[in-house]
């Protein structure tokens, strides 16, 4: 399949891993917006929030409480952290593989631009 994020879980294009087990993958973006800046991505293809069903809800579940423990293991939870999770042309979405950004270390303003 051509997904960058399919080929990053099977290994054909290298990534920086934090935390991997059979579900989930968390790895840092290739192009940082803020001083941590993570992706954690189901290993499930699922292009996009939109198309979620109900048999993925668990799955995107465990997907926020990997971001939870990504936050922890770059120590950034006491300080707080922004999860981000764009759908769709106006939200720019670039990769239709669901990922939840997970960005802190530095203030974010809201509302978001
Ligand atoms: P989106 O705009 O779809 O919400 O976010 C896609 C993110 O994936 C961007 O922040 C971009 O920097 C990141 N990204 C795109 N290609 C790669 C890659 O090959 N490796 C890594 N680590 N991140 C990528
Ligand atoms: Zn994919």
């Amino acid at each position: 399949m051509d997904c960058i994020f399919c080929k990053i879980i099977n290994g054909e294009i290298p990534s920086n891993k934090i935390l991997e087990d059979d579900e989930i993958l968390a790895f840092h973006d290739v192009s940082p917006q803020a001083p941590v800046h993570a992706l954690v991505i189901p290993k499930r293809h699922i292009p996009k929030i939109d198309e979620m069903t109900e048999a993925d809800e668990a799955l995107l579940g465990k997907l926020i409480h990997s971001a939870k423990k990504v936050a922890e293991k770059l120590d950034i939870s006491d300080k707080g952290y922004r999860l981000v999770l764009n759908n769709g042309k106006e939200a720019n979405q670039t990769v239709f593989h669901i990922h939840v950004h997970l960005m802190g270390g530095r203030h974010f303003s809201w509302p978001p631009g």
